[in-house]
């Protein structure tokens, strides 16, 4: 087995869409960055791409590249799943925690947690989707930045 952890975070900014897991979440303000800024599916590549041994999301994707000016995070998920393909693996959990002072993400969690199970091909029960508060602490306590943390577990696909 193979695990594989992911981190990210980007600040919160007036005139952006919220976007976590692939889940647009009505809020003032949103997630800055080159792409969509989702942090959630950035964390999830970076994991996916540890267990594989092949990097991070910066190697496929750099920020300077005009191409992933607004992209939609979920092309970073589809090439990880592809580099997955590639080398006869498997994802087979995930699990992660959101770390948002606001908003509030109780209400959303089950929907991005069932558009995380949907775009990786995971049962829901081989899903983990947290969300906490910072306490006040930092850039996230003080509503200035939301951050995830991911891990995943790979198996060798059966049958090669
Ligand atoms: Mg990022």
């Amino acid at each position: 087995m193979r695990v594989g952890i992911g981190y990210d975070i980007h600040a919160l900014k007036a005139g952006r869409r919220l976007v976590l897991g692939g889940v647009l979440i009505p809020y003032r303000q949103g997630l800055a960055g080159h792409s969509d800024g989702d942090v959630l599916y950035h964390a999830i590549v970076d994991a996916i791409l540890g267990a594989a041994g092949e990097g991070d999301i910066g190697d496929f994707f750099p920020d300077t590249d005009l191409r992933y000016q607004g992209a939609n995070s979920h092309l970073f998920i589809k090439k990880a799943l592809e580099i997955l393909k590639k080398k006869k693996l498997k994802l087979t959990h995930l699990d992660s925690i959101i770390l948002a002072e606001a908003p509030k993400l109780s209400a959303v969690k089950k929907k991005i947690k069932e558009n995380v199970a949907r775009v990786l091909g995971l049962e829901l029960s081989h899903v983990g989707v947290k969300a906490k508060t910072h306490e006040g602490f930092g850039a996230v306590g003080k509503k200035q930045a939301i951050a995830c943390q991911v891990v995943v577990s790979l198996e060798p696909l059966k049958g090669k």
